[in-house]
């Protein structure tokens, strides 16, 4: 199945929380998403590695999209090696998407940056037609593919975006997928650690962000990313 768009995040609920408005957005415009978790988020403080699989399958339910696929790398500890490079490509040339979106740059979490560089990396090997994958279980070849575009979304650290996509109708559907991974995130009756995104400060600073960057373009909200090449438009007017 070709995708219109791919997201990678290195833990279940990365791609809700720095894109689960331009997701839904993109599908509610017709385009076909995916998602795919690099790890299962199994060194999290709070809940289990199953706990985490189902709150992922319950928001990729809440955001409709086309797939979900867990590569299994280690938590914490996965690197940018060929091995891991290989397994991304082949998911890339499975695929077939245009733009892909992955994590920040730069991050509180060693695994963002790490998985932003790896999915990164991917993106422009997967394009050589002399790097040779094949599936699992099947003995086709796979072409080369290379996306258009490679986004980065915002995650913990405040970096400057360099375009935001207006999300104003899908904030509410971003923050329903987000409440889905009921174990990591704000939860007054649980009995669980305290952890940096388990606070309700935390939780109402995905919408304030979203609202503020919003307000700095006239719009209610909106979501950043950085790029890795300038720009280009064909016109003045395709800038809202
Ligand atoms: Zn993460």
């Amino acid at each position: 199945m070709k995708l219109d768009v791919l997201v990678f995040g290195a833990h279940p609920d990365d791609a809700e929380l720095g894109a689960g408005g331009t997701i839904a957005k993109c599908i509610s415009e017709g385009k076909k998403v995916g998602i795919i978790d690099l790890t299962r988020g199994e060194l999290g403080t709070r809940g289990t590695a199953e706990i985490r699989d189902t709150e992922a399958v319950n928001a990729a339910k809440i955001l409709g999209v086309s797939i979900r696929e867990n590569l299994e790398f280690a938590d914490g500890f996965f690197i940018n090696d060929k091995a891991h490079q290989i397994a991304i490509i082949q998911i890339i040339r499975k695929y077939q998407p245009d733009i892909v979106l992955c994590n920040a740059i730069d991050d509180r979490h060693i695994d963002h940056g790490k998985g932003s560089n790896l999915v990164s990396d991917s993106c422009f090997l997967s394009g050589l037609v002399k790097v040779d994958t094949k599936l699992i279980g099947d003995e086709t070849w796979q072409n080369a593919w290379r996306p258009k575009q490679v986004y980065h979304y915002i995650q913990w650290k405040n970096i400057n975006p360099d375009f935001v996509v207006d999300v104003s109708d899908y904030i509410d559907k971003k923050m329903e997928a987000i409440v889905a991974y009921k174990s990591q995130f704000y939860d007054p009756n649980s009995a669980e650690p305290e952890t940096p995104i388990s606070s309700q400060n935390f939780t109402e600073s995905i919408r304030y962000r979203a609202k503020d960057l919003g307000r700095l373009v006239g719009v209610e909200y909106a979501e950043g990313f950085t790029v890795e090449r300038h720009i280009a438009v064909k016109s003045l007017w395709d800038i809202c």
